[in-house]
């Protein structure tokens, strides 16, 4: 018989992966701490419940989808939270992007403490991947949990992979935003000079698409850029936790990231702009450059 699955935060991502669990036939458990944002699966048959408690009470396999380590921690360990009613045997599935450590420390606590199993599951594809159920899944954790997931991963994604122990997803997770950083940079800096070089943007963009520049940014967030749509998707706030994970890891190696440090100020300048009512993808880089920000140097 199919486990029982909860599921806590449902905001860009995690609203749109409850609803394709609801799609492959799970009985659903959620829980968001706004919560007007539970009622569209209220109404395709989730049960909503009045805190991460009372999932954890209901269901076997609880998933989370939360903003950053204070997030994740309150929903797991803070009043209210999964722990007070944990069933026994549960396994927790945490899609969130956090740090690797913070990862290995509620992993080790959840072990320790309350004999429960959990496993780093962040994902990569955006808001598309999360409504289309075509993310992919970069997990930590010992191999029967990542068995045990499988069911789960494949309601959401089209690829799961066991990357090591808990930690090491978040670890790929860390690699993925660098590459994507970067790539939205360079889909910035292309498209910028397109513009001011007077070429055809929608033209420039089909052909380098379909050559060695072409990428899943270029495909998703250029159109986005021309439509004059920079709303998230993707937080650009969010690029950024991602970018300082990233860099406090390389540091910890002592590797130097040169260009990812240079995008992390940037990202930094970005998120300034934001306001409650003006919220930026993280593909708004162009507003950087097109508000003057960025001079030329020699
Ligand atoms: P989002 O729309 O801002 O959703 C964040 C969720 O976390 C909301 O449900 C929010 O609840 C909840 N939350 C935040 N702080 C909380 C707290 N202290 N206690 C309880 N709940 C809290 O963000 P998202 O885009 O879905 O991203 C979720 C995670 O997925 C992030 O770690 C992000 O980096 C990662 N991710 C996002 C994408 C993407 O393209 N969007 C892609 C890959 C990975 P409220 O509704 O009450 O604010």
């Amino acid at each position: 018989m199919a486990e029982r699955i909860g599921f806590i935060g449902l905001g860009i991502m995690g609203g749109a992966m409850a609803e394709n669990l609801l799609r492959a036939g799970f009985e659903l458990f959620v829980h968001n701490r706004t919560a007007g944002k539970t009622s569209h699966l209220e109404s395709e048959g989730a049960v909503v419940c009045d805190s991460p408690a009372a999932v954890a009470a209901e269901a076997q396999v609880v998933c989370l989808c939360l903003s950053n380590d204070s997030a994740v921690r309150s929903v797991i360990f803070g009043d209210g939270g999964i722990v007070q009613n944990l069933r026994y045997g549960s396994l927790i599935i945490d899609f969130s992007t956090i740090s690797p450590g913070a990862a290995r420390e509620f992993g080790s606590e959840l072990s320790k403490s309350y004999k429960t199993a959990f496993i780093d599951a962040p994902v990569s594809g955006g808001d598309i991947g999360a409504k289309n159920a075509t993310l992919s899944i970069m997990a930590g954790g010992a191999s029967d949990d990542f068995e045990r997931a499988k069911a789960v991963f494949e309601a959401v994604g089209r690829k799961a992979t066991l990357t090591g122990p808990v930690g090491s997803g978040q670890l790929t997770k860390a690699v993925n935003q660098l590459v994507v950083a970067i790539t939205v940079a360079a889909m910035t800096e292309g498209l910028m000079f397109a513009d001011k070089a007077g070429l055809n943007l929608e033209t420039t963009l089909e052909v380098i698409s379909s050559g060695a520049a072409g990428s899943w940014t270029l495909d998703n967030y250029a159109p986005r850029v021309l439509a004059g749509d920079l709303k998230p998707g993707f937080h650009a706030r969010n690029m950024l936790k991602d970018l300082r994970i990233a860099i406090r890891e390389a540091d910890d190696l002592g590797l130097p990231l040169p260009v990812s440090d240079l995008l992390k100020s940037l990202y930094t300048g970005l998120c300034a702009h934001e306001r409650p009512d003006f919220e930026l993808g993280n593909h708004a880089l162009i507003e950087l450059y097109r508000n003057g920000l960025m001079t030329k140097s020699n």
